[in-house]
């Protein structure tokens, strides 16, 4: 099974667009309801333990239950009879708001995600069955919608059902994002052809071991400058006022453009690395980590963690084997003789063997290790380097 996400500009009219606007608002009424009843409940939990410690033997739970998804969309279903405002929207569309409080939830109890938080503003609403073919004529068909304009900027793919449908607000205007399934299964490529090491740049955006180092594009600093200065000036600003409202809306434009533009960078990316190789291994970080020491800021920014995804959905689709190897250490090998040369200072550049003599560039030298690394994960025999070859 194959699932893919393609998005569309949608031309509402302006009675569409009220309508969304009013189903944006009640999803994040009832999201905001539902997040309150579980923390309501939370909360009580917490007070009946503390009070009643002497007899925590005896304490059973509490005769409310948990709420659930169940047990929420049970109260949504009785409450549109008193609100009235609730009918309006699809059913299935203000379920889906409570299957997400659900899985704010569950991100929290499993990986350990923060406290999930009341929301000011709704970005988006799912349709989670959506009518079959929706897409017809340059129009997508929303139940209770209806049939809205969208621009058709490039073809469906064939052989794919859509099996959901997102309506996303932006500062540029109203998007759908179809989610696409097919049943087509795809093999999943073998290890083969030219391996290809990848280690996140402390001074380049990626280093690879054929020697490259790619540079971090020009947005990424001069976009983030011109963030922090328009951010400056809104703050500056009479909250609510007219002039409040049109820079609020110059930041929000602002920061579309700086994701569409990292997103487009990595995508040029990982298909150009794919282009070299026929297998790809990168650094497993824990960015976590990574984010409080001295490298955070830069990692963060470049958001290598995401680039990974892409990376691998990428490589996926073009048929290149990729792999993720442990990233502990990199640094610390020579990938010519495979001597420990020790830990080095983040300020050393470049990196020379005592042993041997290879010299190459530190994060070069690091991104050999790593394809060292993933050729023996999946046993193909590891290649060392020839002497100073790469500078
Ligand atoms: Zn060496």
């Amino acid at each position: 099974m194959i699932n893919l996400t393609y998005e569309y500009k949608l031309q509402p009219t302006l009675e569409q667009e009220a309508v969304i606007e009013d189903w944006l608002e009640i999803c994040r009424k009832v999201y905001n309801f539902a997040l309150a009843e579980r923390k309501d409940w939370v909360r009580s939990r917490k007070c009946d333990i503390t009070a009643c410690s002497i007899n925590r033997e005896y304490i059973i739970p509490a005769d409310a239950k948990r709420p659930t998804y169940y047990s929420q969309c049970k109260a949504l279903a009785a409450a549109k009879k008193q609100i009235p405002e609730l009918k309006r929207p699809h059913t299935h569309v203000l379920q889906q708001v409570l299957r997400t409080v659900e899985a704010a939830f569950g991100a929290m109890w499993e990986r350990g995600h923060g406290f999930p938080c009341f929301k000011k503003r709704m970005r988006s609403f799912l349709y989670p069955q959506p009518n079959t073919q929706p897409v017809q004529d340059g129009m997508v068909d929303l139940p209770k919608i209806g049939r809205v304009k969208m621009r058709m900027s490039r073809p469906l793919p064939d052989g794919f059902e859509v099996k959901q449908i997102r309506v996303v607000r932006k500062a540029s205007g109203y998007y759908v994002h179809l989610i696409l399934q097919s049943d087509a299964v795809a093999p999943d490529p073998q290890p083969h052809g030219e391996p290809l090491g990848l280690d996140v740049g402390i001074e380049s955006y990626v280093a690879t071991s054929s020697g490259e180092l790619v540079q971090n594009p020009r947005f990424f600093v001069s976009g983030q400058r011109k963030l922090r200065s328009l951010q400056r000036r809104l703050k500056r600003m009479k909250k609510g006022s007219r002039n409040w409202r049109r820079q609020h809306k110059r930041v929000a434009r602002h920061h579309e453009y700086l994701s569409n533009a990292r997103r487009d960078f990595q995508y040029k990316l990982a298909h150009r690395l794919c282009d070299q190789a026929g297998m790809i291994f990168a650094e497993d970080l824990n960015l976590r980590g990574l984010a409080k020491g001295m490298l955070g800021k830069h990692c963060l920014d470049a958001g290598w963690g995401y680039f990974l995804q892409i990376l691998s959905h990428v490589c996926w689709k073009r048929g290149v084997y990729f792999a993720k190897v442990d990233a502990g250490g990199t640094s610390q090998t020579c990938p010519s003789c495979g001597v420990v040369t020790g830990k080095k200072d983040l300020s050393e550049r470049v990196h020379h063997c005592p042993e041997c003599g290879y010299t190459a560039n530190r994060d070069v030298a690091a991104a050999q290790i790593v394809m060292q690394r993933g050729l023996s994960a999946v046993g193909h025999a590891v290649k060392m380097l020839g002497e100073g070859n790469v500078i």
